[in-house]
């Protein structure tokens, strides 16, 4: 797979970075990512993926573009509002790298669905905020076998983890939470969808290229009003009931 010089000069600061160079560029452009969710964490984990020279990307949601959904949301702008996400999504991506390739899906995820949406990728990153798809995501992933970049935001608090067969997200959490909370109901700040979606796109990159060591059995999380951090293993349960 070559780069003609325009790829070239556009990756340049990426390509002198030792753990990407020319094999890791290489790599991210054969490479195949679905984003399930196009909202707070998907638009820029999306964004910087795109920009990073993935060569093809997935990008399912169901939803329209709604006023309330820009303070986060940073693919969009005003004049998205009432369009498909998966199409404005598509569009700017388009504007910012030509080079990558887009198979929109305007739809929900399930567990009918996700099989087939998640064949042929390489790596699957998870922004979606209700925990129904979220299972579906990491059943179909764990029977697929393939690596699950998984991020959450809520209030000022974020996570991401990486999930490869063995512990499956559910061995995190096995069931849905009787107090799940959504964005909608508690608020989430902004630009905190930008920290964590940027971590999964990073992630994505770590899996795809070999650098560094993927989140893998690990949570990340972020508080971002007492600016700490902290990261925690993430053990298989065995009873969980997606992977035991
Ligand atoms: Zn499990």
């Amino acid at each position: 797979m070559s780069f003609t010089d325009a790829e070239v000069e556009r990756y340049a600061r990426q390509l002198v970075l030792r753990e990407i160079g020319g094999a890791g560029q290489q790599a991210l452009k054969a490479a195949s990512v679905l984003i399930v969710g196009a909202g707070g964490l998907g638009a820029p984990a999306a964004f910087y993926l795109a920009a990073a020279g993935v060569g093809r990307m997935g990008l399912a949601d169901p939803d329209t573009v709604a006023l309330s959904n820009l303070h986060r949301q940073i693919l969009y702008a005003e004049a998205d509002v009432g369009r498909r996400k998966v199409d404005a999504a598509a569009a700017r991506l388009k504007a910012l790298n030509p080079h990558v390739q887009f198979k929109t899906h305007a739809e929900a995820l399930t567990a009918a669905t996700a099989a087939a949406l998640i064949a042929g990728h390489d790596v699957v990153l998870d922004g979606t905020d209700d925990f129904a798809t979220r299972f579906a995501v990491s059943d179909a992933c764990l029977a697929a076998g393939k690596p699950l970049v998984s991020g959450a935001i809520g209030r000022w608090t974020g996570q991401v983890g990486v999930f490869v067969g063995k512990p499956c997200y559910r061995c995190l959490v096995p069931e849905l939470p009787p107090d799940a909370e959504t964005c909608a109901a508690v608020g989430v700040m902004g630009a905190l969808a930008g920290v964590i979606g940027s971590m999964m796109a990073i992630e994505a990159i770590k899996l795809i290229t070999g650098a560094g060591e993927p989140l893998t059995a690990r949570l990340f999380i972020y508080d971002a009003l007492s600016g700490e951090t902290r990261t925690v293993k993430v053990g298989a349960d065995p009873a969980c009931p997606a992977c035991a």
